[in-house]
């Protein structure tokens, strides 16, 4: 049993937080919104009146937070983690955020004596729950070894990337990658059906055919082909749109400080900002297809 501080207990948090009581650990968690935290304790938690209880409550501080300076203001920030943590707390942060932000409160918290980790996930809500998510962990090796059992508990996936930060650099690769698959067969389906091919007949060739994709089998963006994908339930999220254009804009960040060219991640990223624009954000991100299917005249 490890006694846990949990900050940020929304879609994702709250239920790696319940799977971490499940697994025996004694979780004391804190969130901005009050109902977060009585969710936590109606799943066997220990409810925090601040997020400096929640700190001092922990052999291991697990945050879960909306984005970078979220992350700056409770490590960094009056009463925050680097100031309340027991001594010699692992702290790991699980949000996506920026690969700068994630490197530099990493350096202030060994600065304070901490080890840390950045694990951003993959698997989404329905991986949360299942605690089959995918940690991609930036860290050095003694601190990765000390995370490792307690991730253990929410996901199935646990690598390490290497130093403080490449857990947030896989994060954005891979969601740029998704991001610009997903557009991809979204013009090729709309290319097919403008050329009278039915969606059945371009999936069941190219899916064993050299222009396969994860999107395309795993989260097909047009009706019928496969069932599971968010396009048969009128593209509910799943994944939202919002949250991947975030995701993209941090990779144009990185991109842009890098000086790494990424041509096709600057335009999926422009696409996406068109969507959200017109109000689509809560959909899944597959949705764009429609974006793409009708856009003659908006692109
Ligand atoms: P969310 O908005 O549902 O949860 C964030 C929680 O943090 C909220 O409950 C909010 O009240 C709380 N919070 C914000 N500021 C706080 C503060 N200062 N102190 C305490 N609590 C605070 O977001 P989510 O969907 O749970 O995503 C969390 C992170 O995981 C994000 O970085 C997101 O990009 C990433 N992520 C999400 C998904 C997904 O499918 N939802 C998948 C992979 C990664």
């Amino acid at each position: 049993m490890t006694a846990i501080g949990f900050i940020g207990l929304g879609n994702m948090g709250a239920p790696m937080a319940a799977n971490l009581v499940k697994a025996g650990h004694q979780v004391t968690g804190y969130d901005i919104v009050p109902a977060a935290i009585a969710a936590l304790a109606a799943a066997g938690g220990r409810a925090a009146a601040s997020a400096a209880e929640a700190v001092a409550a922990g052999d291991v501080v697990i945050t879960m937070l909306p984005a970078g300076p979220q992350v700056r203001e409770v490590y960094l920030g009056n009463g925050g983690v680097l100031g309340r943590a027991r001594n010699d707390a692992l702290l790991v942060d699980c949000s996506t955020i920026d690969v700068e932000t994630a490197r530099a409160v990493a350096a202030a918290a060994r600065e304070a004596g901490f080890d840390m980790v950045d694990a951003p996930v993959s698997g989404g809500t329905a991986g949360a729950a299942a605690a089959s998510l995918t940690f991609m962990v930036g860290g050095d090796a003694a601190a990765f070894a000390r995370a490792r059992p307690v991730l253990d508990a929410m996901g199935r996936t646990i690598v390490h990337t290497g130093p403080a930060g490449n857990g947030q650099a896989v994060k954005i690769c891979n969601n740029m990658m998704l991001a610009i698959s997903m557009i991809g067969v979204c013009e090729a389906f709309t290319l097919a059906h403008k050329l009278g091919l039915t969606s059945q007949t371009l999936f069941d060739v190219v899916s064993k055919s050299t222009g396969q994709s994860w999107a395309l089998t795993g989260y097909c963006p047009v009706p019928g082909p496969v069932p599971t994908s968010p396009a048969n339930r009128d593209y509910a999220a799943g994944f939202t749109a919002a949250m991947m254009l975030k995701d993209l804009r941090l990779a144009q960040q990185a991109a842009g400080a890098a000086a790494a060219p990424t041509p096709l991640g600057g335009t999926a990223a422009a696409l996406y900002q068109l969507f959200v624009d017109e109000g689509m954000g809560g959909l899944d991100f597959s949705a764009i297809y429609r974006f793409i299917a009708k856009s003659e005249t908006k692109i």
